[in-house]
């Protein structure tokens, strides 16, 4: 007879990783499945440059701390490490190289695939698998007949390639103005925004943003349990530099262009220009396809949930949702709480 775990976690990143956690302290029987060689999450896919919004002291995981002085923000590189050495000293059950490519449940029972042809059964199913694995690209008139470089700001690492380019950086959230403030240093960048650029300082009397957001209580008010959505924040993190990086056009900032042509794009007071490349920081877009036979789905492919439960698919949760229950849910701070707070309903369903 195959084994019946109690729940299988699809996505070894920071979320699977903390529900590995809140699922070992409570004895829990689980595995994790990572369809990549290492359980990193998506960290060795962000640009080499990027530099954590929080510091240290706001981005543990349960149960270890963010290694360094707490006022200090981590580099992209020392997230994967702290991310490799949490899954070594918790010793956690993953599995590598499993892509999930279906889940479907039959009476109690959860059949999961992996495109490497293996199968596992199990009572409950938490998808882990991130809230940026599918990038957007809204559609531009004249795309096609564009002759330059088109690419997302999930494909961009650092400037060495653009040196010297022409080059305009779409959107107008943190990737897009630090890429932009970035590629400003090395080639003449604009930034093509919808709207003005908003920002909000890292430092606020002498503290961290995050201190207050904390003291503030905004990480932890329960909206969802008033039947409200958590509001996005459209507002970019500056570090110090970038607004005054604006204000001095490196990069500048104009409204976004009307169409590409051949050789470039035309603004919207209809000059033309020649351009070399064209980033687009539009974000990201849900990528839940193994979920896509179970009616867990709406008909955009978003998950059918409130607060990380599913609300068609008893047994089914979910963990690193953007807004799950609060404004951190899809950040290493506080994807913790979210954990804890799903195994915990997990827990009651397994007891019914
Ligand atoms: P991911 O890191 O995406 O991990 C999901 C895992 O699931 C991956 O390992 C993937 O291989 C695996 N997977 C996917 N599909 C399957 C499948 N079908 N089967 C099996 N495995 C699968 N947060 C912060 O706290 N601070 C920051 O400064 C910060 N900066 C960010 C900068 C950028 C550019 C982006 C995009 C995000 C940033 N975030 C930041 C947000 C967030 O913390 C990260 O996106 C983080 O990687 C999310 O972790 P996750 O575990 O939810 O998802």
């Amino acid at each position: 007879m195959k084994e019946v775990w109690d729940t299988i976690v699809i996505g070894g990143g920071q979320a699977g990783l903390a529900l590995g956690y809140h699922l070992q302290k409570n004895g829990l029987r689980f595995l994790i499945l990572e369809a990549n060689e290492r359980a990193v999450g998506s960290w060795p896919n962000y640009y080499d440059s990027l530099k954590l919004f929080s510091p240290a002291r706001f981005s543990s995981l349960p149960g270890m701390k963010f290694p360094g002085a707490g006022d200090h923000y981590p580099l992209r590189d020392e997230v994967i490490r702290y991310l490799q050495k949490y899954a070594k000293q918790f010793r956690l059950p993953i599995q590598t190289n499993q892509r999930v490519e279906s889940v479907e449940k039959t009476g109690d029972t959860f059949t999961i695939r992996t495109v490497s042809g293996n199968t596992y059964l199990s009572r409950t199913v938490i998808n882990a698998t991130g809230a940026f694995q599918h990038p957007y690209m809204p559609v531009i008139k004249g795309r096609e007949k564009f002759r330059g470089n088109i690419l997302h700001s999930s494909e961009y690492r650092n400037p060495t390639p653009f040196v010297n380019q022409r080059v305009v950086v779409v959107g107008a959230g943190n990737s897009a103005v630090q890429i932009a403030a970035e590629l400003a240093e090395v080639s003449k960048t604009s930034l093509a925004v919808l709207r003005p650029v908003k920002f909000v300082k890292q430092r606020i009397l002498g503290r961290d943003l995050h201190f207050w957001i904390r003291a503030l209580g905004f990480d932890t008010f329960p909206i969802w349990r008033f039947g409200g959505v958590v509001p996005r924040s459209r507002a970019v993190i500056d570090l110090g530099q970038y607004k005054e990086r604006l204000a001095a056009g490196k990069p500048d900032q104009r409204l976004m262009f009307s169409s590409f042509h051949a050789d470039g794009v035309i603004w919207p007071d209809g000059t033309t220009e020649r351009v070399d490349t064209v980033i687009f920081a539009t974000g990201y877009r849900p990528h839940l396809v193994h979920l896509r036979n179970m009616g867990a789905l709406d008909s955009e492919g978003r998950p059918l949930q409130t607060a990380g439960i599913s609300t068609t698919v008893p047994g089914l949760y979910y963990v690193g949702l953007e807004g799950q229950r609060s404004f951190a849910s899809a950040t290493l701070r506080g994807v913790g709480p979210d954990a804890k707070f799903v195994v915990q309903k997990l827990l009651r369903h397994l007891k019914k």
